[in-house]
């Protein structure tokens, strides 16, 4: 492979907004850093790679992103070591999934190097803002969107490519409390599930909101066909540890292929845990919580890490899990992996990308 450097020219904003922000106080997705970066695609090319101070964007109200949907994001975080080094975690997962969705969504995709020297520029502009505390990092956004002013239903012959950062601490600080989602769907076999498309987070809001409303923090969405199997727990990958197996539902056209799924099922094998991907009943799922097989719930995401599930609900029925600060695996996995991405252990598979 060539690595040729990209071109990014650098426009420093006048004045730093780093002074005023409190860092205690991070609410996610709320605070942005300095700069963003902006690319444009136009005739079958990426150009004009700019690092830009952060702000407002000019657009045609006609751009088919808007009306279509033809937009699709990533996500993924830097952290700060406590020698002051910089890594991005896993970048390169993320090229292959944004191109995954690219395609999926008839969008171009964006050469490896293209999408990891875009990040690497941007975040070492902004190592200031990147938090030191503990379980905080800097959020990376990449983005893509069809841009031609025009209402046709056809591909966007023109697109941005764009990247924001957002200083973030810990996503969810208690243990949650999750129902089986067996009414809505999130993804159906043949459709996008697997991409990381803005439609399905749309799609998703209506029966979220209808959860926190009845008291749940999140849902495990379940097959589209019958309800009756494990996907995902809300924008995380679910995983299980039954009678001393960890256990995941394997990846499909309706299940997102999560970063931090494919590290936590390398670290379990690395410790001779077994692993198994493949289809989970909800009624296996209940079975374990009932004769405490069920050992270990939780979710699984760059934005949320590792989220312990608490209590499940299946059908109104609620079982409450065991206490998740006495849980073997995921306290040991959200250890390891704190360690491998602040420096503190060694990385054996190289998962930290140096900035
Ligand atoms: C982003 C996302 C995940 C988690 O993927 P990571 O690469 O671990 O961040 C899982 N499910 C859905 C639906 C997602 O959007």
């Amino acid at each position: 492979m060539t690595t040729e450097t990209l071109d990014i020219k650098i426009t420093k904003a006048a004045q730093s907004r780093l002074a005023q922000t409190d860092f205690s106080q991070l609410v996610f997705g709320h605070t942005f850093t300095d700069h963003m970066l902006v690319a444009d695609y136009a005739d079958g090319e990426w150009k004009n790679f700019e690092i830009v101070p952060y702000g407002e964007i000019g657009l045609s109200p006609a751009i088919s992103s808007l009306h279509y949907g033809q937009a699709f994001f990533e996500g993924l975080k830097a952290y700060k070591h406590q020698d002051g080094q910089v890594s991005v975690f896993r970048p390169d997962k993320n090229a292959a999934r944004f191109n995954k969705s690219a395609q999926r969504l008839c969008m171009p995709e964006l050469p490896e190097e293209m999408f990891i020297q875009s990040i690497a520029a941007l975040v070492d502009v902004e190592r200031n803002w990147i938090p030191t505390a503990e379980n905080h990092a800097l959020y990376i956004r990449p983005f893509m969107f069809a841009t031609d002013p025009f209402l046709g239903v056809v591909p966007s012959k023109t697109y941005k490519f764009m990247i924001l950062t957002c200083p973030v601490g810990p996503y969810f600080t208690k243990p949650l409390r999750v129902k089986f989602e067996t009414k809505f769907t999130r993804a159906a076999e043949g459709g996008f599930g697997y991409a990381k498309a803005a439609g399905n987070y749309a799609g998703a809001m209506l029966p979220t909101r209808r959860a926190v409303e009845e008291g749940f923090d999140q849902m495990i969405w379940t097959d589209a066909k019958e309800h009756l199997y494990a996907e995902e727990m809300g924008a995380a990958n679910v995983m299980f540890f039954i009678d001393g197996t960890l256990v995941t539902p394997s990846t499909r056209d309706t299940i997102l292929d999560g970063v931090t799924r494919d590290t936590v099922i390398a670290m379990a094998k690395d410790w001779g845990i077994p692993v198994e991907e493949r289809r989970i009943s909800i009624a296996e799922i209940v079975e374990g919580a009932k004769n405490g097989k069920l050992t270990d719930a939780f979710g699984a995401g760059t934005a949320a890490t590792i989220a312990p599930v608490g209590s499940l609900n299946y059908e109104g029925e609620e079982y409450p899990l065991s206490d998740p600060a006495t849980r073997e695996f995921s306290n040991r996995v959200f250890n390891t992996l704190n360690d491998i991405r602040y420096g503190r252990t060694e990385d054996t598979h190289d998962w930290n990308y140096m900035v």
